[in-house]
């Protein structure tokens, strides 16, 4: 048997079987083999009565006081009776087995096997396998597996093709070379997968999973240690130095950096200046103060004679971000140019000559800075903010635009930094790790929508005292068949119910672009009181004077796009408020919401996020194909990451051809990561 065969092969998998594995995505030995238990029942030591507790699965040994009886309840037949040893005594029932009557005499030991469950306020074990006493001794101490199945397939069949399998398959010679293995303890591939499906002992199947787990995470950086050979420490002739003017921009800024900013801003400084292209990821949570590094490393792009651009996702945040940098680099004599698609064709085409015969240095725009028709005369670096919003492809595209210019790239995605060096595998990683001091965390509260009458009045306090307001709701205009919150219905009702003085306008992505942008700019300056918006100013929007964010039929947004929501407000020195209303108070609905009132830390919310609902849906499917590890766990396993990713770093080139050359399962991974035709 060997892994491509089919399960077809495996004794007692037929045609009906067959199916039933494929709805899980099996069809060969060896993904029957990868098929990981989700759980183990263990088989504990015989426990007196007296001693089991509601929810445990423990093993008795007694026997029955009395003849066992039946009643019956509508259809079931139930046999019940009471099961004693010399502790104490419990009532021990089976459904429709009517043949245990005659089986089971009083009188006699048994040894069972159950659930302990609460019934009419009185202990009960429910449906008790009986065991034989050859069957305990066997069992005794070992996990049972416990598959994630679906209908038709019990997991004593799913049991018995994975023991069959593994009593027929050959496995190949291990490709983990032993000096690796010995390094970091590792077991051999073939124990380990025996183990992990059998484990003897808990001990035993956490060795088995740790080198499962580094394993795959080996493969993983196999695969991008090749691609980071090929695509970085590319020369550069772009020497990029900060200058006096970075010193000046800093003299002007009304704060400090933060120590993680500061930090950044030393990376950067040494990429640029250090004649090999920069290909940086700037990672840190929303409010971090991002912004500001990218201005930096802009200004050493101008101040080195040279062009910048920065790419963002929204017209919106375009805009934003070209205010501020004029503000601040005009009296350093940088010249700024605004490009996006909804600027007059006019406008465009000015933009675009300046930017083609060198007249501006630092550009700021959306996609439209990538399209075919815009040259640029020197392009020596590009940023792109909110990463997640790019895909690799147009971060490519950008940097064809110039001649191998540095590239800097800006998250707000919550990932480990370990996490982060692996799914950016390309780029070097900086991560902000604090938020500026001066700011109180923001105070949440997540509410059903029969508070909305104090949230109002909430509000109105706060635009009383100089504050400003956001209101998110998740639809543009009424639709028949959603009964969520739409943004004008939503902002008309609120005119009403508020005092005629307080300004109340919306905002949604269906606007036209020169509209959003008055809009966004007249709340910026604080002529509007209370902005009702759909989710268009998620990303990056920075009006420090809000300090209210109430985010109607919260339980429609995921979690981490709520955290990304609620970062509009705390970013000045005021207290800030996030109410999140839920349109269901449901059980599922509020677990889900508390995480956010829990914490304000965008890690924090990630993995109880990732807990949740699973991996996977964290990045989006984009992100997340090559990310899904069967047995890893990014958040849980990263220390046998950093190993992995060691290990895998210190084999050369040569040593990883010759392993591909002897090992057709590791070729085949690695071109599978990188999608590229390995030898
Ligand atoms: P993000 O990381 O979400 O892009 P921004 O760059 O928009 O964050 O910064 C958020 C706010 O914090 C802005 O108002 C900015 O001026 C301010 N800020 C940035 N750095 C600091 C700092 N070191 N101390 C105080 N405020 C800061
Ligand atoms: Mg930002």
């Amino acid at each position: 048997m060997t892994a491509k065969d089919s399960i077809r092969c495996i004794k007692g998998v037929g045609e009906k079987s067959e199916k039933l594995f494929l709805k899980l995505g099996i069809t060969t030995v060896e993904e029957l083999l990868a098929f990981y238990p989700r759980e183990y029942d263990i088989f504990t030591k015989i426990q007196p009565i007296a001693s089991v507790r509601e929810g445990d699965t423990v093993i008795l040994e007694g026997s029955f006081a009395a003849k066992l009886q039946m009643t019956s309840v509508r259809n079931l037949r139930i046999i019940s009776g009471n099961f004693r040893d010399s502790s104490g005594q419990i009532r021990v029932s089976w459904f429709n087995m009517p043949y245990l009557l005659r089986s089971l005499r009083p009188g006699m030991h048994y040894i069972i096997r159950g659930r302990i469950v609460q019934k009419n306020g009185m202990l009960q074990m429910a449906q008790p396998k009986i065991l034989s006493r050859e069957e305990y001794a066997n069992q005794l101490g070992k996990l049972q597996p416990v598959y994630p199945l679906t209908a038709g397939l019990t997991n004593h069949a799913v049991t018995k093709a994975v023991t069959q399998a593994l009593a027929e398959y050959e496995f190949p010679s291990d490709f983990l070379p032993l000096e690796i293995r010995k390094k970091y303890n590792l077991m051999p591939h073939k124990k380990a997968v025996r183990t992990v499906h059998f484990p003897e002992s808990r001990e035993a199947y956490a060795m088995a999973r740790s080198r499962l787990v580094f394993e795959e995470f080996f493969l993983f950086s196999l695969a991008l240690h090749r691609m980071k050979k090929t695509k970085n420490s590319k020369p550069s002739e772009y020497i990029l130095t900060a200058g006096e003017k970075a010193d000046v921009l800093l003299e002007e800024l009304p704060y400090q950096l933060t120590q993680g900013q500061e930090n950044a801003w030393k990376d950067i400084q040494k990429d640029m200046e250090s004649g090999f292209v920069m290909n940086r990821l700037i990672q840190g949570d929303v409010g971090s103060g991002k912004t500001v590094i990218a201005m930096l490393a802009l200004l050493c792009a101008a101040g080195s004679g040279h062009q910048g651009a920065l790419m963002v996702p929204t017209e919106v945040l375009a805009g934003q971000h070209y205010e501020e940098f004029c503000r601040y680099l005009e009296p350093l004599g940088i010249r700024t140019a605004l490009l996006t698609g909804s600027m007059t064709a006019a406008a465009k085409r000015e933009a675009s000559r300046q930017i083609a015969e060198g007249e501006v240095d630092i550009i700021i725009g959306t996609h439209a800075l990538i399209q075919e028709k815009v040259a640029y005369a020197d392009l020596a670096l590009i940023v792109t903010d909110e990463q997640h919003r790019f895909g690799v492809r147009q971060r490519e595209t950008f940097a064809d635009k110039g001649k191998s210019p540095h590239m800097l790239v800006m998250s707000a995605t919550p990932i480990p930094r370990t996490l982060a060096i692996i799914l950016y595998g390309d780029l070097d990683v900086s991560v902000i790790d604090v938020l500026p001091a001066d700011r109180l965390p923001i105070k949440n509260c997540v509410v059903g929508t029969n508070y909305r009458p104090q949230a109002y009045r909430f509000m109105e306090k706060q635009v009383r005292e100089g504050h400003q307001v956001y209101v998110i709701c998740p639809m543009v205009e009424e639709s028949e068949n959603s009964e969520a919150e739409n943004v004008i219905d939503y902002t008309n009702s609120l005119r009403e119910v508020l005092p005629d003085s307080l300004k109340v306008e919306f905002l949604h992505g269906k606007m036209k672009p020169v509209q959003k942008n008055e809009i966004m700019e007249a709340f910026s300056k604080g002529m509007i009181d209370i902005l009702v918006s759909t989710t268009v100013i998620e990303v990056g929007i920075n009006v420090p004077n809000a300090t209210v964010m109430m985010i109607e039929n919260a339980e429609r947004f995921g979690l981490a796009q709520l955290h990304q929501l609620r970062g509009r407000v705390g970013r000045g020195a005021a207290q800030s408020y996030c109410i999140f209303m839920a349109g269901n108070t449901s059980k599922e609905t509020m677990e889900r919401l508390r995480i956010l009132e829990d914490s304000n830390d965008g890690f924090y919310v990630a993995k109880e996020d990732l807990r949740l609902r699973g991996p996977g849906d964290l990045f989006g499917k984009r992100q997340s194909g090559e990310l899904l590890f069967r047995m890893a766990d990014i958040y849980q396993d990263a220390k046998e990451l950093q190993q992995a990713n060691e290990a895998a770093g210190l084999l050369s080139q040569e040593e990883v051809r010759l392993l591909c050359k002897k090992y057709d399962s590791l070729r085949q991974k690695i071109e599978q990561y990188t999608g590229e035709v390995f030898l």
